[in-house]
């Protein structure tokens, strides 16, 4: 059964706790953003105060093997210093015997990256290109066989288990999911994934209404089903970015040289159907800034989203798009935020991504829960300086993504099973 970690006694037990330590690095090894590991500290120091012991395993990069350049040893002194006690290093994920067993009350210990071995996601490596079906098919059973003592030994490590790491709850790995299963009593949530999830449910479970959600970004392909499972559920649904253009095309409308997907036409037409099916105010753009090219100093205008001028592509949402959408927004009690509504890396085109970003504080300030999800999404509250003005910022994009789609997350249901 699930514990919970306010109420588990960590008194002499080691707790093995999945963490997402997945950091930028620069080329000096040096970390550029380390709000990953400062996001798991609560739960690390949580583990350390009940007089408990550590043992961190995390993920770094997508390494194909053993590779120096994605070792975790590079972040050891930085984990030290935000943990505030020295923190042993294993250089092996599954020889660290030794250095577990030399592990005190309130020390911890970090385990090498689980991915420099393939056993971690459970897929093959090293397969030659043109390998058979047959050939993939017993690769696979091979390292789905051999995953079965990596999981074992990870879990010989300790007395209890934490997923802590939303940014990967979406995967079925061994440290994430298949881990669980040796821990029937003593299996619990970390501190941010409690977060997190508490976020997706005040959402998608709880809402109070109205409940919104801005759903931008650059195709409709990478967001299909989240736009599914959201016309199900909200009042109002505004499609912004890249991806509003099959929309506006498949309407009718003509959009120059704007990001679309023709394939999706029927695809966003039965979105559009079951909104109306539904009630659901869905809202489009109804004015686009445009460029001549994608580049920041391109010449740009504003034009009507349903008739852009040929030429021009729609690069940003306009002041009429913004205006109908901030009335949306204000007047919403829930709202969830994921992707841009426009190309936000370029600042000519950031001004109507900024603005959402600044009408979600003011919702917030006026009582409003509100949910940012997704890089540029969280970028953009980032930049403006909203983070601790929204109500919560997602630190998983893809696992945010996937629970807006309305799938368990296997990392999620392991714990609960
Ligand atoms: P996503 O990862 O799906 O959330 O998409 C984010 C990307 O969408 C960013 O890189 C934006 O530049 C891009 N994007 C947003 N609006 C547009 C647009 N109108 N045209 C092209 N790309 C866009």
């Amino acid at each position: 059964m699930q514990k919970h970690i306010d109420n588990y006694d960590f008194a002499g037990k080691k707790a093995i706790v999945r963490v997402d330590f997945n950091v930028p690095l620069n080329e000096k090894f040096e970390i550029t953003d380390d709000t990953r590991i400062r996001a798991a500290m609560p739960t690390l120091k949580k583990v350390l105060a009940g007089g408990g012991s550590l043992i961190i395993m995390s993920h770094l990069g997508r390494p194909k093997g053993v590779d120096a350049k994605f070792s975790l040893k590079h972040i050891v002194d930085h984990v030290s210093k935000c943990l505030g006690v020295p923190v042993a290093f294993a250089a092996d994920c599954q020889k660290a015997d030794a250095e577990v067993a030399a592990l005190k009350p309130g020390q911890a210990l970090l385990l090498e990256n689980l991915r420099f071995y393939a056993e971690e996601e459970g897929k093959p490596r090293g397969l030659a290109e043109d390998a058979s079906d047959e050939e993939k098919k017993a690769a696979k059973a091979a390292v789905k066989e051999s995953q079965k003592e990596f999981v074992k030994k990870l879990a010989s490590y300790a007395d209890c288990y934490i997923n802590d790491a939303f940014g990967t709850a979406h995967r079925a790995h061994a440290s994430t999911a298949l881990i669980a299963k040796y821990f029937p009593d003593d299996k619990m949530f970390g501190y941010l994934m409690e977060g997190e999830i508490k976020a997706i449910d005040n959402v998608l479970k709880n809402a109070q209404r109205p409940l919104t959600a801005i759903i931008g970004g650059s195709k409709v392909s990478s967001k299909l089903a989240v736009l599914e499972n959201l016309v199900g559920k909200v009042d109002n649904l505004i499609i912004g970015g890249g991806m509003g253009y099959t929309f506006i095309k498949a309407q009718g409308g003509k959009i120059g040289e704007s990001l679309h997907e023709d394939d999706l036409i029927p695809a966003a037409l039965e979105i559009l159907a079951k909104a109306k099916e539904r009630g659901v105010n869905l809202s489009l753009s109804v004015e686009t800034v445009c460029g001549q090219e994608f580049s920041n100093d391109t010449p740009r205008q504003i034009a009507p989203t349903n008739n852009i001028p040929d030429g021009w592509e729609g690069m940003d949402a306009g002041p009429k798009s913004i205006e109908n959408w901030k009335k949306i927004i204000l007047a919403s009690k829930t709202i969830l935020w994921n992707g841009p509504v426009g190309v936000f890396e370029l600042p000519n085109f950031a001004k109507g991504t900024l603005q959402i970003a600044e009408f979600l504080a003011e919702a917030t300030k006026n009582g409003a829960y509100t949910l940012v999800g997704g890089g540029d999404s969280v970028a953009a509250v980032t930049q403006m300086g909203y983070a601790d003005k929204v109500s919560y910022v997602s630190t998983g994009g893809g696992a945010m993504l996937e629970a807006i789609e309305g799938k368990e997350l296997p990392g999620i249901a392991a714990i609960r099973e």
